[in-house]
């Protein structure tokens, strides 16, 4: 199953079948032949990788990600070519729409921000929010511990799980705390007494300000 972005499309770009990049993903540096323009197109990253002077992977053409795994690596060779987030590959089997994999949802953000693709982080976060709102899926203790170990202080995942968080009962957010690091805990109990008034069990409002939780330029919002 797909999810379809909803954004409206880039320009296209037409293709130059014969101009290809090599990518080196996960430990084992397994290569990835792709096409420049595709992965430039949707990357600043790779633009910056392919085309400086100054980057080794420039002259051989050659981008190594050692930390992204393989299956997440072909998760975005997919989103790069289709416009589509493919969840049957992303979890498993059909069980995967009902219930995302929240590792393999959040390692794909993680990845996405990385390349500077703000178009898939903010797929991705719609994608989160429906499913908080459906089934009140949310990350779990050892996701949660990931999402801070890779990302900054002002993340826009970061914020988006506290709130998720926050707008859980005070007992899950209290059997959760002793399997993160107290600084994760702190956030998510400031923010839950923060919200208590206003958002506590209204779990739906938090997709309703999905731009509070996507990387916009300057300060356009969807559909602006
Ligand atoms: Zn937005």
């Amino acid at each position: 199953m797909s999810l379809a972005n909803e954004e409206p499309a880039r320009k296209r770009q037409k293709v130059d079948y014969k101009d290809t990049i090599t990518v080196l993903a996960g430990q084992q540096k397994t290569a990835y032949t792709v096409h420049k323009t595709v992965f430039c197109t949707r990357s600043p990253f790779f633009q910056t990788a392919t085309n400086g002077n100054s980057w080794l992977e420039a002259k051989k053409q050659t981008v190594s990600l050692p930390e992204t795994p393989e299956e997440i690596f072909e998760a975005y060779i997919h989103w790069a070519y289709t416009s589509e987030i493919d969840l049957s590959a992303l979890g498993k089997a059909t069980a995967a729409y009902k219930h995302p994999d929240w590792v393999i949802i959040t390692r794909l953000w993680i990845l996405a921000d990385m390349l500077i693709d703000e178009q898939l982080c903010n797929s991705l976060t719609d994608l989160m929010l429906i499913k908080f709102e459906e089934d009140y899926g949310r990350p779990s203790p050892a996701t949660l511990c990931a999402i801070w170990e890779h990302t900054s202080a002002e993340s826009q995942l970061r914020k988006l799980c506290v709130d998720i968080m926050s707008c859980c009962s005070w007992t899950t957010i209290e059997a959760q705390a002793a399997k993160m690091p107290h600084e994760i805990f702190v956030e998510f109990t400031r923010r839950y007494f923060e919200h208590e008034q206003h958002i506590k069990g209204r779990r739906g409002l938090l997709r309703h300000a999905k731009c509070r939780y996507h990387i916009h330029r300057d300060s356009e919002e969807c559909g602006s």
